[in-house]
């Protein structure tokens, strides 16, 4: 990319240029190609190339939108740099409306980088990463909870990898959740690759839900902002920000069958001893009553309200006490100050 172009194998993007392309990745039984859509956006100027993926899990419906609605509605007039912009990674898994590749159940989210003599998902990852990830500077791969849960919109990062943790926090999101990630994953392999990235959670499977879409919309805006893609626009400040270790992280689950009554939100705080859930049989008698072992705010929740024991019912983690002071004003709309 010595010239300010992008390119990829068959095919270049120069500064100034869109390219909306259909990309063959592999090939489905009746031979036909299985091409995964991907927009290409080189700005007139200089600057950093960034990745921006969704529905690498095929259900995973409301990062396609955010992709979108960067690549095809956003001005591109005055871009410092590249965007490749891919909203359907999982082609095969789309098309099912399936989380996994229909081929084997494989989760293309293991699968990277990828091998070009390997598994069906591996030849798959690998075109995608040497052509469209290996090339980034940043990336930012958007996912949503399983499908029957929910999660308010968090950021998944490695914290220890100094660039990975900055743009973490120039996503701007309230809560980061702190893990290397598994081995395969688009997240993890990008980093090791030379490609900070970070995984975005909004939301629930099979929806597109308006206001998770906006707010990592903003978050875009603000990443774009931090590495100068758009220098003039501002970095986002969330009013308040916890960021969890992996391990302190609880999901709290059922131990009695049942049908799960929830009585807090995604985003709620919830405080020591207060019942979250209340799981009850067919004649509506409670069969358990689930508190909260610590205060918290509640991250992920259960959407299909139905459990056998051992199920998880919803996802606490422990806000320090500045957290949630800060968490309180802004819940109460006056927005606290960036701290020092
Ligand atoms: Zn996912």
């Amino acid at each position: 990319m010595t010239d300010g172009a992008f390119t990829y194998n068959g095919g270049r993007v120069d500064p100034g240029e869109t390219a909306d392309i259909r990309y063959s990745i592999s090939e489905t039984y009746l031979g036909d190609p299985v091409r995964v859509p991907i927009t290409i956006v080189n700005g007139p100027y200089d600057g950093p190339t960034v990745f921006l993926s969704a529905a690498v899990h095929g259900d995973e419906l409301n990062g396609i939108e955010v992709v979108r609605e960067v690549a095809q509605d956003w001005p591109h007039d005055n871009l410092h740099g590249t965007l490749v912009c891919i909203p359907v990674v999982n082609v095969p898994g789309f098309i099912a409306q399936e989380r996994y590749l229909p081929v084997y159940d494989r989760d293309l989210n293991r699968s990277f980088p990828g091998s070009d003599t390997s598994t069906s998902a591996k030849r798959m990852a690998h075109q995608l990463f040497t052509n469209f990830i290996e090339p980034c500077d940043y990336g930012v791969d958007f996912h949503t909870s399983t499908r029957g849960r929910s999660n308010m919109l968090h950021v998944r990062a490695n914290m220890d990898d100094e660039d990975v943790a900055a743009l973490a926090r120039a996503f701007g999101s309230n809560v980061i959740i702190d893990s290397t990630g598994p081995e395969g994953t688009l997240r993890r392999e990008a980093s090791d690759a030379g490609a900070p990235t970070i995984t975005v959670e909004m939301g629930e499977a099979h929806r597109f839900q308006r206001r998770f879409i906006d707010e990592a919309l903003d978050g875009v805006a603000s990443v774009l902002a931090q590495y100068g893609l758009h220098p003039a626009d501002p970095v986002d400040w969330p009013g308040w920000r916890t960021t969890i270790e992996s391990g302190e992280k609880t999901w709290l689950r059922a131990d009695a069958g049942g049908i799960v009554e929830t009585h807090y939100a995604h985003g709620d705080l919830v405080h020591e001893g207060d019942t979250v859930c209340t799981i009850t049989n067919p004649f509506k008698s409670t069969r358990d009553e689930v508190s909260a072992p610590f205060t918290g705010l509640l991250v992920g929740l259960l959407e299909n309200p139905v459990v056998y024991p051992g199920n998880p019912l919803c996802h606490l983690v422990e806000l320090d006490e500045p957290t949630r002071r800060a968490y309180e004003r802004d819940r109460n709309g006056t927005m606290p100050e960036r701290p020092a």
